[in-house]
């Protein structure tokens, strides 16, 4: 009974395509054999089968939505045809196109399968451990700071840390890079990725609901019903159209006896060809197969659009802008120096340096910490911590009031010549210099250098080469970003940017054309908002990160922004040829139907498969 249901549900659309070419065979061999009465009931039968589930959503549509469906005009020709003597035409009208609506639910199931096996990668049940006790649970019933055991070959069933074992680790599923990575204590593993040959047991981290695999399947159902403008346009359009169609064949039904000379029944005849012919079908399917199987190629990639117009508008960009700490470079920074001023300790600066960046996301806040945990330094409690955007943290240690981040906030005084020297020097190196500021003197100086990832030189290469021009926006001071900006090999550095001057840039970057802009929310989610499309580096990046942009890197692989662009600019083009196609072939198919001498069945035929083919077309993005 079950495996009935399924393959009913899953093959509807050709089963009932079967049933109707089998009655249309049996009217047939009535009508040869000398059974005439029952042709007229067989094609009837062929007719209900073949066409009674487009024609009732017609009408549905008709009534509920007072809209036109294109499906609807097909059966009324069908019927058309039938109520002229032409049962056998409108019969194989019947059959191509609910065969064709077959075919285009197979190729479509294949763009959303891509998609909807990413949801299938969250395991059902996890082990816990309580003490030596293993439980198995289902995942709901995880908690965070719950223990998991992973054996080899397992999937990983949330977000958390190791605490014990070791074991590689394939997470092509998040990021789309299928080359294991080691896990041993104390690395951070994803749900949904797949453990190798060791056994791990990780500390649970965050709740289900809240690990990356979770965002990812929320990202890409938004993806999913979000249409590009293009598609928008011609749903619009779709309605309007269909209604002109219909005019025009009643126009041609009732002029062309008298302004042709044709028969009542030729005339019927034609105008059922026209209303076939001129249906929109091929310029409505167009564009969604395409844009979701370029939406799922991306997936397949790491690349998560978040919805098609993201897709086609990436196509269009002519200047790339990256952020430079944590996008550029990987946002690990080490500090290379510290300088303590007056009777202060290399550790007591460290120290309290550490202690003001306690609650800061900055990767330089989280280097300075790990360096003051690494040196096991008492972190005094801080209160009163304030970030200051672009700047760094203001705050109170011990009593007394802190600042640590650039010149500008902690006075922006001129440097005396012996403290600017030894700065310039540090920033011709490619370190940042973080200066910490007391109440009444400056207690020291803190120098941290973070290094290019390695993709980028070859990255921004890549970029130009598509004749893109590429920006690095930073906060950070000019020296230092020159530096970098140089190694990276970018076209232009704008440096010493707040958070919101990192949105004028890019807002007269977009005078020019279309912005991209790259960047992991750490002071740049304003800018993310302001670009043509927003890209957000995925593990890097914060959580604010991943809800602007529109786009989402999966592994912090930069090297996607130049596959992204080339994808879009490739769906871009499919679309544009499809619609030029089909236009063409409606075209081609209406001057037939008045000049030349097409039949019904060969209309359709025509109608349908330019139809079928604009989708195939489509798909050839998945690859
Ligand atoms: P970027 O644009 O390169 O990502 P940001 O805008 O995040 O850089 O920060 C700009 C500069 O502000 C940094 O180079 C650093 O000097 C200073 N800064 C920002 N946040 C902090 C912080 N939490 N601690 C210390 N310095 C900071
Ligand atoms: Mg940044």
């Amino acid at each position: 009974m079950t495996t009935w249901h399924i393959i009913w549900d899953r093959h509807k659309g050709l089963i009932v395509t079967i049933f109707s070419l089998g009655f249309i065979i049996m009217a047939w061999y009535s009508g040869k054999y000398g059974r005439s009465e029952l042709e007229v009931p067989f094609y009837l039968l062929a007719y209900a089968i073949g066409g009674y589930q487009k024609a009732w959503e017609g009408l549905q549509t008709l009534i509920k939505e007072k809209d036109l469906d294109v499906d609807l005009l097909m059966v009324v020709a069908a019927i058309g045809a039938a109520s002229i003597g032409f049962w056998r035409d409108g019969a194989i009208l019947i059959l191509i196109f609910s065969l064709s609506g077959a075919l285009e639910g197979y190729t479509l199931e294949r763009t959303n399968g891509e998609i909807k096996s990413i949801m299938k990668l969250r395991p059902e049940e996890a082990i816990v451990l309580q003490g030596n006790v293993e439980k198995r649970v289902r995942v709901e019933e995880l908690n965070q700071g719950d223990f998991l055991l992973v054996r080899p070959g397992e999937r990983i069933a949330a977000d958390g840390i190791v605490r014990e074992g070791y074991s590689s680790v394939n997470q092509a599923s998040i990021t789309g890079e299928s080359i294991p990575v080691d896990k041993s204590t104390g690395d951070e593993v994803f749900a949904g990725t797949m453990n190798g040959q060791g056994a791990l047991v990780i500390e649970m981290t965050k709740p289900a609901e809240a690990t990356l695999l979770a965002k990812i399947i929320h990202l890409v159902q938004e993806a999913q019903s979000e249409r590009p403008p293009s598609q928008l346009f011609m749903e619009r359009f779709e309605g309007i159209y269909a209604k002109i169609v219909i005019i025009g064949a009643i126009l041609i039904a009732v002029l062309s006896p008298f302004v042709l000379g044709w028969s009542w029944d030729e005339t019927i005849y034609k105008a059922m060809i026209f209303l076939v012919v001129a249906s929109p079908c091929a310029l409505v399917s167009s564009i969604m197969p395409a844009v979701l199987s370029g939406i799922s190629n991306g997936a397949r990639k790491g690349i998560l659009f978040k919805g098609g117009a993201y897709l086609e508008a990436i196509g269009n960009v002519s200047v790339v802008a990256f952020d430079k700490t944590g996008t550029l470079t990987e946002g690990i920074p080490r500090i290379t120096r510290i300088i303590p001023y007056g009777n202060y300790t290399e550790n007591e600066v460290l120290s309290i340096a550490a202690s003001l960046e306690t609650w800061s996301e900055h990767p330089i806040a989280k280097a300075i910490i790990r360096e003051a945990k690494e040196k096991d330094l008492h972190l005094s409690s801080a209160s009163k911590l304030e970030a200051v955007p672009g700047l760094g943290v203001q705050g109170i240690v011990e009593g007394q009031e802190y600042r640590i981040g650039k010149l500008d906030l902690v006075g922006g005084q001129k440097l005396p010549n012996e403290e600017l020297k030894v700065v310039r020097k540090l920033e011709r190196q490619g370190n940042t210099v973080i200066f910490v500021q007391g109440e009444k003197e400056r207690i020291g100086v803190l120098a941290v250098q973070d290094t290019l990832r390695s993709q980028a030189n070859e990255s921004i290469k890549r970029l130009k080469k598509m004749g893109i021009k590429v920006v690095m926006l930073t906060g950070d001071s000019s020296s230092t970003a020159q530096i970098i900006g140089e190694e990276a090999g970018v076209d232009q550095v704008y440096s010493d940017l707040l958070p919101e001057h990192k949105v004028d840039i890019i807002k007269n970057l977009q005078k020019s054309g279309k912005v991209a802009m790259v960047g992991d929310g750490v002071n740049d989610a304003p800018a993310l908002a302001a670009a043509s499309v927003g890209i957000a580096m995925g593990a890097a990046g914060t959580d604010v990160a991943l809800e602007t942009a529109n786009v989402v890197l999966m592994a912090d692989d930069i090297s996607k922004v130049s596959y992204a662009i080339a994808l879009g600019r490739r769906t871009t083009k499919v679309v544009k040829q499809n619609v030029s196609f089909a236009i063409a072939v409606m075209f081609l198919l209406i001057l037939s139907n008045f000049f030349g001498n097409i039949n019904l069945p060969l209309g359709v035929i025509g109608h349908e498969g330019s139809t079928i083919l604009v989708i195939m077309s489509g798909l050839r993005l998945l690859r």
